[in-house]
């Protein structure tokens, strides 16, 4: 896995998710980039913030755990910008910031979180992702390197009260997928520090497991994770739609 450092030396990637946290992604489309992997297109995670804000760990072990979780998640690419944690905002600087980004990846499909999120980190990178993606794409926008549109964006809708577009079958990749989470022990593991805020470990296999079963069984399949997307759906053939109506 290469990071930030060598960003020009990265291939084009297919698939890249965006978060705020570190530890977003594992959580929301962890099992879907395993499953893109698997297919053999290339993978990325661009978290927003750094952890600096959080109640346990420092900004330097959230790194280290990133980077573990990335290895076992088997992405080509991962790196965290530095915008503030807990005060995202959607600022022309920030978009750059990640407009740099977009233009070396040159992703084909930009994963977001849903845009109505509890934490306001959450939503807002919705919306600041999906404005840095248009901005990539302008040509009167000068960086280093050419524009690039990605052409599909979803978003990952896990923790949102609202009905996926689709769901991606996630069902050989649940454990892995649990195993990148729990790479972040400063944040997992039981320990005393905020242990009036944080579920017990046990607690987030059987919660996260639970939520993969339930939009498993919106799709047929016994683990899935949600997606929306904001374009209706366009089907080349229909014998090849791949969920069963009765
Ligand atoms: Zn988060």
């Amino acid at each position: 896995m290469n990071s930030a450092g060598s960003i020009e030396a990265v291939a084009a990637c297919d698939v890249l998710a965006i978060a705020a946290h570190r530890d977003d992604v594992e959580q929301t489309c962890g099992g879907t980039l395993l499953r893109m992997a698997s297919r053999g297109l290339h993978t990325a995670i661009l978290d927003l913030t750094r952890g600096e804000a959080g109640t346990r760990g420092t900004a330097e072990d959230r790194a280290r755990e990133a980077a573990e979780a990335a290895r076992i998640l088997g992405v080509s690419w991962r790196d965290a910008l530095d915008l503030a944690d807990g005060a995202v905002e959607n600022t022309v600087e920030n978009r750059k910031k990640i407009l740099r980004v977009l233009r070396h990846l040159r992703p084909r499909v930009v994963i977001l979180p849903y845009w109505k999120a509890r934490h306001p980190d959450h939503s807002i990178v919705a919306t600041l992702g999906y404005e840095a993606c248009f901005l990539s794409g302008l040509s009167t926008v000068e960086t280093d390197a050419a524009p690039h549109r990605p052409f599909k964006i979803v978003y990952a809708s896990l923790y949102a009260d609202v009905r996926p577009s689709f769901v991606v079958d996630i069902t050989p990749f649940i454990e892995q997928r649990h195993a990148s989470l729990m790479a972040y022990r400063s944040q997992y593991a039981n320990q005393a520090t905020g242990s009036g805020l944080f579920v017990p470990e046990e607690e987030i296999r059987e919660r996260t497991f639970a939520e993969a079963r339930h939009y498993g069984l919106l799709a047929g399949v016994k683990y899935g994770e949600p997606f929306v997307q904001k374009e209706v759906g366009l089907v080349d053939d229909l014998t090849l739609i791949t969920v069963q109506s009765i």
